[in-house]
C-alpha cells in the first residue's frame, strides 16, 4: 500500500569520510584517559575536559567549554558489620550514588533475605524485579534490611523503601561489585523530585560475599549494620561543545553526544566513545566544506554519579534551539570495545529504523538488530522530541558472553568489567573502534546532508498503534481505544502521503525544503513525546522503565488490579487519552 522508505545515501561522500578515521587521536585520548579517574567535579575531570579543548585546539576545531553547576553525588566508602551465628565481620561493601549517606550513624537491624533474578538482558536492567513487589503492614521487610540480589537499580531500590525496609542489600552477579547509581531522578533535582531521592542508605556486595551471607542466614538471624559515605552536592563540571557548521542549512543541526565522566579510569565506558567525538570532530571538521548542516559534538559529565545531568543541563539551557532546530540526537557510549563485533541490540527510535539499519550495513556489511530505546543512556532529549539513535552500539556476540559465562552489564561492549576498576585498557579495541566510527561517520552523513530529514515517521506511527492494540487487547471492555486506533490508521496514511509528495517538493528550492524539514521536526517534537514521555514536555520523567505511549501503559494492567482500584485507574486512563487524541490531531493538522 505505502511505498518503502527510502534512505538518502551519498556513498562518494560516505566513503571519503570512513577512509579519514585515523586511529592516532582516539589511542592518545585512552592513554592519557586510563590516567584518570574521571568523577564528577574533581581535578581528573576537569583535566579530561583540558585535554578535549587542547586536542580540539591543536586540529584546530572552535570548541566552546560550558562550566555548568550539577548535582553530584560520588560514593566515597561503605562500611557493613554482620553479626550473627558466625559471629561478627566485616564485609566489602560499595554504597550507589544518590543513596543516603549516613556517616558514623550507623542503621542497624535484622536482615530479611529476598531472593531476586538477575537482569536476563542489558534491555531488562531498568525492569522492577518481581520479587521486590509486595506491601502491606505486615510486611516482613518492614523495619529491617532487605538482602537481594541484582543492581541497586532505581526501580527495586524505591520499591524496597516504600515497603519500609531501612537499609538494602545487593548482591551483585560476578566477583566484582559495579559502581552505579540508585536514583530515579533524572539529572538535577527539583523541589517536587527531591522527594524520590532514596532515604534509606544502599550496600552492594561482591557473590561470593552474598553467598556466604546467604549460608549464614540458613544457621540462625543475622543483623546489619550499614554505614555509608557519599560526597554529594553542587559541583562545577566542564562540558565541551563543538559546532562544524553546515553550508546549507546551517541552523539545522544534529547533537552527537556521549559522557566523559567515568567509573574508575572507565576505558570502555567511556574513554573509547570520548575518543570516537574527538575523531568524528576530526574527520567532520575536515569535511565541513561537504555538510550542508550542522554537527554539535558534545562530551558531558555528571553522566555517572549525577544521573545525566551534564546532558539534562544542556536540554534545559539550550531547550529553545533543541525544540526549533535539532534534527535528531546521537548517543555514543561504550562502542571500541574488545570482541564487540555484533550489532545485536542496538538502540534506535523506530523512525530511525530503514536509516539504522542501512547505515551499519553499508558501512560493515552486518545485518543488525533494534532495540527500543530505553529511558536510560543520556537519552535527555525525549520530552522535548528529537528522534534518538544509537546508546550503546557493538557488543560482544551474545553467544560469546554466554560461553565467557557473563551476565548482564550496561556497557564496555558487554564485558563484565562494566563500572569496575578492571574497565582498564583491555576492554578497549581500536580496530573495533574504527569500525563503529564508520557506522557513526555514514549515519551522521546521512543525518546531514539528506534533502528531507531521513526519518519515518510512519514507522513511529505504527509502533504507537500497536501498542495501542495491545492495551486494548489488555483491557478489554473496561477501556475503548477504538476511536484513537482509528485516528492512527488515518494519520499513518496521511503521513506515508505527506512524505511521498515532500520527497518530490523539496528538490524545488530551499525555502520549500526548510519548510518540509521545519514540519518534519514539529512532527518529531509531538510523535517523540507521545511514544517515549509520561510526563509533560521540556521535563524530565524518572529513570525507569516505561512501555510504547507510557500515558496509556496503566491499562496494560488494569485488568489484574484490584477491583476497588480499577475506577481510579479508568479516571486517569481517560485523562491520558484525551491527551493522546489530542496530541494524534495536531500530528493530522502539521501534515495535512
Ligand atoms: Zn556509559
Amino acid at each position: 500500500m505505502t511505498q518503502p522508505f527510502t534512505v538518502y545515501k551519498d556513498p562518494a561522500l560516505e566513503a571519503a569520510a570512513r577512509d579519514a578515521v585515523r586511529l592516532d587521536e582516539p589511542r592518545a585520548l585512552l592513554d592519557r584517559f586510563v590516567t584518570l579517574v574521571r568523577e564528577s567535579g574533581t581535578a581528573d575531570e576537569v583535566a579530561a575536559a583540558r585535554y578535549l579543548a587542547d586536542r580540539l585546539a591543536a586540529l584546530g576545531v572552535p570548541v566552546t567549554v560550558h562550566t555548568p553547576e550539577l548535582y553530584i553525588s560520588n560514593p566515597v566508602r561503605a562500611e557493613l558489620t554482620l553479626s550473627g551465628p558466625a559471629g561478627i565481620r566485616g564485609v566489602h561493601a560499595r554504597p550507589p550514588a544518590m543513596a543516603r549517606a549516613t556517616g558514623d550513624d550507623a542503621v542497624e537491624s535484622e536482615i530479611v533475605y529476598v531472593p531476586s533474578k538477575y537482569a536476563g538482558g542489558t534491555a531488562s536492567l531498568f525492569d522492577l524485579p518481581e520479587a521486590a513487589r509486595g506491601g502491606g503492614a505486615d510486611d516482613p521487610v518492614r523495619g529491617k534490611i532487605v538482602l537481594t540480589e541484582g543492581f541497586s537499580m532505581p526501580a527495586a531500590v524505591g520499591a524496597f523503601e516504600r515497603r519500609g525496609a531501612i537499609g538494602e542489600i545487593f548482591i551483585h552477579p560476578g566477583k566484582n561489585v559495579h559502581e552505579g547509581i540508585c536514583t530515579s531522578i533524572w539529572g538535577a533535582p527539583t523541589v517536587d523530585s527531591l522527594s524520590r531521592k532514596p532515604t534509606v542508605p544502599v550496600c552492594c556486595i561482591a557473590h561470593p560475599d552474598g553467598d556466604q551471607l546467604i549460608a549464614d542466614l540458613q544457621n540462625g538471624p543475622v543483623r546489619a549494620a550499614m554505614k555509608t559515605w557519599l560526597d554529594e552536592g553542587w559541583k562545577l563540571c566542564p562540558l565541551p561543545v563543538v559546532e562544524i557548521r553546515g553550508h546549507e542549512d546551517p541552523d539545522e543541526f544534529l547533537l552527537v553526544h556521549g559522557h566523559y565522566d567515568s567509573w574508575y579510569e572507565g576505558i570502555g565506558d567511556n574513554a573509547t566513545g570520548d575518543a570516537a567525538l574527538l575523531e568524528l570532530a576530526r574527520v567532520l571538521w575536515g569535511l565541513r566544506d561537504r555538510l550542508k548542516r550542522t554537527v554539535r559534538i558534545a562530551w558531558w559529565p555528571g553522566h555517572s554519579t549525577g544521573r545525566y545531568a551534564g546532558s539534562t543541563w544542556y536540554a534545559d539551557t539550550f531547550a529553545d534551539e533543541i525544540d526549533e532546530h535539532c534534527i535528531a540526537q546521537l548517543d555514543i557510549d561504550s562502542p571500541g570495545c574488545e570482541g564487540a563485533t555484533a550489532y545485536e541490540e542496538v538502540m534506535w527510535m523506530a523512525e530511525a529504523d530503514a536509516l539504522c539499519r542501512s547505515s551499519i550495513h553499508d558501512a560493515l556489511g552486518l545485518a543488525s538488530e533494534r532495540v527500543r530505546p530505553l529511558r536510560a543512556g543520556d537519552y535527555s532529549f525525549n520530552q522535548i522530541g528529537p528522534t534518538g539513535l544509537y546508546m550503546l552500539l557493538s557488543n560482544i556476540p551474545i553467544e560469546e558472553r554466554k560461553r565467557r559465562g557473563y551476565y548482564a552489564v550496561g556497557g564496555c561492549g558487554g564485558n563484565i568489567a562494566w563500572h569496575t576498576p578492571d574497565d582498564l585498557m583491555p576492554v578497549a579495541d581500536l580496530e573495533i573502534l574504527r569500525r563503529d566510527l564508520c557506522v557513526y561517520l555514514t549515519t551522521i552523513i546521512r543525518i546531514v546532508n539528506a534533502p528531507l530529514h531521513p526519518f519515518d515517521y510512519t514507522a513511529a506511527i505504527d509502533e504507537v498503534r500497536t501498542a495501542v492494540v495491545r492495551y486494548q487487547d489488555a483491557a478489554g471492555a473496561e477501556m475503548d481505544f477504538a476511536p484513537l486506533l482509528a485516528d492512527l490508521t488515518a494519520l499513518g496514511a496521511t503521513c506515508a502521503a505527506w512524505r511521498g509528495r515532500a520527497e518530490a517538493d523539496a528538490a524545488s528550492g530551499p525555502v520549500e525544503r526548510r519548510r518540509l524539514n521545519a514540519v518534519l521536526r514539529r512532527v518529531a517534537r509531538l510523535l517523540v513525546p507521545l511514544n517515549y514521555a509520561k510526563g509533560e514536555r521540556f521535563d524530565h520523567d524518572p529513570a525507569l522503565k516505561f512501555g510504547p505511549v507510557p500515558r496509556l501503559e496503566a491499562a496494560a494492567s488494569l485488568a489484574a488490579a484490584p477491583a476497588d482500584l480499577r475506577p481510579f485507574i479508568k479516571v486517569g486512563l481517560v485523562r491520558e487519552l484525551n491527551k493522546v487524541r489530542a496530541t494524534v490531531r495536531a500530528l493530522a493538522r502539521e501534515l495535512r
